[in-house]
């Protein structure tokens, strides 16, 4: 019988593998500490223990308070919360919010139902490298600004943005500034007493932990409104039973990739990916998107011209690699990826994208079998490309 091709997984900004040892621990909760943490008895006080620990453990992290921890169902409900719920808490002051063109949908989208609403919204351009420029929103603030939201990092190019100095933009005219860190805690550093933001959201299935689970940081004093009303669960501010074993694994998950074994091993996951970047870029007309230093150390995102994306994927699919695309099949629409338009791709090199996002698992070994597949389905695809047969002949 013919033996499988293990598959190299280069797809962990769409999600990734939970750890072995969080997925036993969720299970030891699951099974022995299994109390509602309401509760008085002792299963419940159990299980309350565990989620006050899990709270603080993340709390000590990433440099803040327990109380300023609010755990969530993940990143996109963490992204609601802090939008709606700072525009909830401010529309009296005023109706305008400040965001950039990058943004993750759960963000894009969120303002897009706030604006139906009456809100304005600004959409701060990231240029060719995919960053924001301080001086864009110090000129975009006004009297009326209530919030500004600008992610960490970008889940498509990596891009890396200055959030510190844009929150002091922020704050230096009374607006709340949110950031979307989903694609940064445990990627970079992020100390909270030293970014100045008022509310971050971040993820566990992004980190190693399970799906379902995240959480969102609400500096204390800041004025947002509730998510769900219910019992008396995240400070009455998200009502429902808490998912004490998603807390405890978000707990492992942050420490193994903020200050463990995960961030140790950041550097090598940066050399694979530059050597990984140099190979692919040496395949004729092919570019790098986004900013090559100011870039998560996982991300790669690269466009081939005279291909399509989703064709590339179902190659790669086959020779066992697991990467995505900017493509329009992944936007379930014509248009390829707003992120690859927004840094100035014409629509045709967009659909040609590929990202491969690599971590913990992935190995140097790996590159020059990644890098032989992807050379061979390109130099394939476009031998189908009519357009590329132009050029060949020098048309
Ligand atoms: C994945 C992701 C989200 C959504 O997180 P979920 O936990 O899947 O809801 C939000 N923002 C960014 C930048 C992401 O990468």
């Amino acid at each position: 019988m013919e033996q499988k091709k293990k598959t190299i997984y280069c797809d962990n900004a769409a999600t990734t593998r939970v750890l072995p040892e969080i997925a036993a621990e969720v299970t030891e909760i699951l099974t022995s500490s299994y109390g509602n943490p309401s509760g008085l008895h002792s299963v419940s006080r159990e299980a309350k223990e565990i989620l006050a620990s899990s709270r603080k453990r993340i709390a000590d992290v990433l440099g803040c308070e327990a109380n300023e921890i609010y755990f969530t169902g993940g990143g996109s409900e963490g992204d609601n919360w802090a939008i709606k719920g700072a525009c909830e808490a401010l529309s009296k002051k005023g109706k305008h919010i400040i965001t950039s063109k990058i943004e993750h949908p759960a963000v894009l989208n969120t303002l897009k139902a706030l604006k139906k609403q009456g809100f304005e919204i600004t959409y701060l351009d990231v240029y060719e490298n995919g960053i924001v420029r301080v001086e864009d929103l110090e000129n975009a603030m006004r009297d009326d600004t209530i919030l500004v939201c600008i992610m960490m990092a970008n889940n498509e190019i990596g891009t890396v943005q200055p959030i510190k100095e844009l929150a002091a933009a922020a704050k230096k005219r009374g607006a709340l500034f949110f950031t979307d860190a989903v694609q940064a805690v445990g990627h970079i550093d992020v100390d909270l007493r030293d970014l100045g933001v008022d509310m971050l959201s971040f993820s566990g299935h992004k980190i190693h932990a399970p799906k379902g689970i995240g959480a969102l940081y609400i500096k204390n004093g800041t004025r947002i409104g509730n998510l769900i009303d219910g019992g008396g669960q995240e400070r009455k501010k998200r009502g429902g039973t808490e998912n004490v074993a998603g807390a405890a694994a978000l707990a492992r998950a942050v420490e193994y990739m903020c200050a463990g074994e995960g961030k140790a091993k950041r550097e090598e996951i940066l050399n694979i990916r530059n050597t990984l970047i140099d190979k692919l870029l040496s395949i004729p007309y092919t570019r790098l998107n986004g900013d090559r230093e100011k870039r998560l150390p996982g991300n790669l995102n690269i466009s081939f011209e005279f291909i399509e994306g989703e064709s590339l994927i179902m190659w790669l699919d086959i020779m066992g690699v697991c990467a995505s695309t900017g493509s329009a099949c992944s936007t379930a629409s014509l248009d390829p990826s707003h992120v690859l338009l927004a840094i100035g791709l014409p629509h045709e090199i967009a659909h040609g994208s590929l990202r491969l996002t690599l971590d913990v698992e992935n190995t140097m070994e790996q590159t020059e079998e990644i890098y032989a597949i992807v050379k061979n389905a390109v130099e394939r695809l476009r031998m189908m490309s009519p357009l590329y047969e132009k050029v060949l002949k020098g048309e």
